[in-house]
């Protein structure tokens, strides 16, 4: 019984105390309002007053900063001269500019991946106070204006970074960026990794769930343990069911740096214009009359007249999305290489081993031999190029040259790539 009253008085006095909120809540909102509203008018008749419109024009024009700092990395295709041209200065300090960059030796040549640093002052007519060039990754050149002559002091700084080889390896469960960003590796260096696969993988839809990669690129880290810049990557494997695509830096001739696969061959890979040794190119690319129809129709491909029975090789690696009966065709085999590339080939008498829907052909396998199969006079091979979904001109066909390392060069790099090995185990025994 007690305890029934003491809960009944409890519940009485949460209902009082309900409203008197309420009242309380209801009387100061009533003031607030009416102090907000004098409030109002006051801010009102100081905005409208022209004095402090005049104030604050100034002040905003104060507050574009006196001093601006641009930034630019250096791309393909740059020289001095057109990132000189892009700033936003007179002509007369362009010259000046480009005349004193010119003086130093590291820069005669441009590098890509080379990082700039102006230092504007806009309030001045010749505006680049400061300035800083990268020559590589440790040190960078600084110009300072001497404000007394119209040059630029020259000073050589050294960054004070060490660098650092990191490996990384993971199953790619998600996506491969997705995986590579849990790794903590930088959208810069993932970003290269792709540019590096762009012509043998289609990212979108070759890489699977379970496929994995390796890495291993630099790192530059300040004195505080920071990472504060990502070089060069100089080993990945992108493992792609099951199969390894391996791909090594290695600099070769003077300062030119590429990457080549466990044979030497540059990732740059290239279509090849004629996929038949020995065969003789018996009907080109364009309208002709048809051997068989008759009529004149355009022939979308190359004819390479050859004994039947001779090899057909995969002109580029790629992945197998047809090997069968393609009616005029005969028995044929068409190659998906990249987002960009197709290749056919037809009229064959049988196809190579293991070439079927779906597997994967290195540049040079055969895929097939030459027969006569489908609407054919004779034995050859039909060979035809798709880029971008349309038919074109194989033996017009400009692609970068694939560079295979050979003779010196190649055992200079089976050197280079035995070092990269070492470094990798090495690098995985430190991960454990
Ligand atoms: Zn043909």
């Amino acid at each position: 019984m007690k305890i029934f009253k003491l809960n009944a008085y409890k519940e009485y006095s949460i209902f009082i105390w309900l409203i008197l909120i309420t009242l309380a809540g209801v009387f100061i909102s009533t003031i607030y309002s009416s102090n907000k509203e004098k409030e109002y008018e006051k801010i009102k008749s100081t905005l409208d007053n022209i004095y402090l419109k005049k104030t604050l024009k100034e002040i905003s024009q104060n507050l574009d900063p006196r001093y601006e700092t641009v930034y630019y990395i250096s791309k393909s295709g740059d020289t001095i001269q057109s990132i000189i041209d892009n700033l936003k200065i007179n002509n007369q300090e362009k010259k000046l500019l480009i005349k004193t960059i010119k003086k130093v030796d590291s820069f005669r040549i441009l590098k890509i991946n080379q990082k700039f640093k102006f230092k504007f002052d806009n309030i001045s007519d010749q505006k680049v106070v400061e300035f800083t060039i990268e020559t590589d990754k440790k040190n960078e050149i600084q110009f300072s204006k001497n404000l007394n002559k119209n040059r630029f002091d020259t000073k050589k700084i050294k960054k004070n970074f060490k660098k650092n080889l990191v490996y990384k390896e993971t199953i790619i469960t998600n996506s491969l960026y997705n995986s590579a960003i849990d790794l903590g590796i930088k959208p810069n260096v993932i970003i290269e990794f792709a540019r590096l696969y762009g012509f043998q993988v289609d990212f979108q839809r070759d890489v699977w769930k379970d496929d994995s990669f390796q890495i291993i690129y630099e790192e530059f880290v300040n004195k505080d343990g920071l990472v504060v810049d990502t070089g060069e990557i100089i080993f990945t494997n992108l493992s792609l069911q099951n199969t390894d695509f391996q791909l090594y830096k290695y600099e070769f001739e003077n300062n030119k740096t590429d990457y080549f696969d466990e044979n030497g061959k540059s990732v740059k890979k290239t279509l090849m214009k004629t996929p038949i040794n020995g065969a003789r190119l018996s009907s080109s690319f364009g309208n002709r009359k048809h051997p068989i129809l008759g009529y004149t129709k355009m022939h979308t491909g190359t004819d390479f007249a050859a004994p039947t029975g001779t090899p057909i090789m995969a002109s580029g690696d790629g992945k197998v999305t047809k090997a069968g009966w393609c009616g005029g065709g005969g028995n044929c085999v068409k190659i998906k290489h990249n987002n960009t590339y197709q290749t056919v080939y037809a009229h064959m008498s049988k196809f190579g081993r293991g070439i079927k829907k779906g597997s994967r052909v290195k540049q040079g396998q055969i895929i097939g031999y030459v027969g006569s199969t489908g609407l054919s006079t004779g034995p050859h091979l039909h060979y035809e190029v798709i880029e971008n979904g349309r038919k074109i001109n194989s033996q017009k066909l400009k692609l970068p040259s694939g560079k295979i390392l050979k003779g010196k060069e190649r055992k200079k790099f089976e050197v280079e790539k035995i070092k990269i090995d070492v470094l990798k185990s090495n690098l995985i025994t430190k991960l454990n």
